[in-house]
């Protein structure tokens, strides 16, 4: 009898084709018209997965990969918990080396899909022999017939935008987005989605969001790599104190610096006022769009797409937590509080 049961083959058929959704009421004070592209509705809940189905599919093209082999990276949560994905989906191991700024939660969730997580201290350069960088690249030399997917290092994680997600958004929006407003991490989705929408239109305006203490829009703007402007900051997975080769700074027109304190605030509204319940970098998106409103970038006709990255369950005990936020000195300033909603009876 033929089979008529209409189910996907595994998770993996899921990743990619995310919805595009108008945003409402967090825009209604700004000029233009605003569509969220929400990543969180990925399987593994972020744009991650993407590039973990891209890559991993290219080496097994490449017969680099063999059944049984392990996979090893450096990840601030999401793209581990993808390569988990995928690695338990096809059959190899998964080896992380994680930034110990990663929350508990994003770590919890990489050993419960079965990775071999390390962490690593935050605050040393790069090239420390315990930066998550060095370590990464130490097990790969150490783990025989291991590939290292160095994302921040590698082309493929800007092909697997270029060729999903770009093409996604001009579909989406019939070819009549103005504006992109993506944050830049590695840089793989701004620059994959930049070239594809700059090769359909070369007038598109691609606004990359980053965070205080990281190097990129200095860098975009100067050419130079400025070691003043690297110190902590708490937004996980934007910006960065190197120069990553998966950014393609000449694809992204211009950079806006978002503090940790206006990202936090800005996701918290998101979900009070769109419903939409999502990642630290999201929030800090959305902070951007309405810095760059205030700078004018934007007239009654333009058409802004914003990535919105990941989910909101991976910072319960951040964004989403009241003692974090109190603990940052986030509710110092006037004009940040929120309803009391929680009650308890006795
Ligand atoms: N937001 C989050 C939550 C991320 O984990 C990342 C990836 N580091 C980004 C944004 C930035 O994406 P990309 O690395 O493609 O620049």
């Amino acid at each position: 009898m033929e089979n008529k049961i209409n189910a996907y083959n595994s998770i993996l058929d899921l990743v990619g084709n995310t919805p595009l959704i108008k945003l409402n009421k967090t825009t209604e004070s700004l000029t233009g018209n605003f569509y969220a592209k929400v990543e969180a509705f990925n399987p593994g809940h972020s744009s991650k997965d993407r590039i973990a189905v891209y890559i991993i599919e290219e080496a097994e093209r490449r017969g680099i990969l063999k059944p049984g082999s392990t996979i090893i990276e450096t990840t601030s949560g999401n793209t581990g918990f993808s390569l988990a994905m995928v690695s338990i989906v096809k059959g190899y191991d998964c080896i992380l080396a994680v930034s110990s700024k990663s929350s508990q939660d994003k770590i919890d969730m990489l050993r419960a899909m079965g990775a071999k997580v390390y962490v690593c201290p935050a605050h040393v350069s790069a090239d420390d022999p315990r930066s998550y960088y060095e370590v990464a690249k130490r097990l790969h030399e150490e783990t025989d017939g291991s590939i290292y997917i160095n994302q921040y290092f590698n082309e493929l994680n800007i092909e697997a935008h270029y060729k999903t997600t770009g093409p996604e958004i001009w579909e989406q929006t019939n070819g009549q987005i103005t504006h992109l407003v993506a944050c830049s991490g590695t840089g793989g989705t701004i620059s994959g989605i930049a070239r594809y929408l700059k090769e359909q239109n070369p007038d598109i305006r691609i606004l990359g969001v980053d965070a205080y203490g990281s190097v990129l829009k200095k860098f975009h703007e100067t050419q130079e790599f400025d070691h003043n402007e690297v110190y902590p900051y708490r937004i996980e997975g934007l910006g960065k104190n190197l120069i990553p080769a998966a950014t393609d700074f000449e694809a992204i027109d211009s950079y806006t610096k978002v503090t940790d304190e206006e990202s936090a605030h800005m996701a918290r509204t998101l979900a009070h006022t769109e419903g939409l319940f999502l990642g630290y970098t999201s929030g800090a998106a959305m902070q951007a769009v309405h810095q760059l409103n205030a700078e004018g970038e934007f007239s009654e006709n333009s058409n802004v797409v914003i990535i919105f990255p990941d989910h909101g369950s991976r910072y319960m005990s951040k964004v989403y937590s009241n003692e974090w936020m109190e603990s940052q000195g986030f509710f110092d300033t006037k004009n940040t509080e929120e309803p009391q909603r929680v009650e308890f009876i006795k």
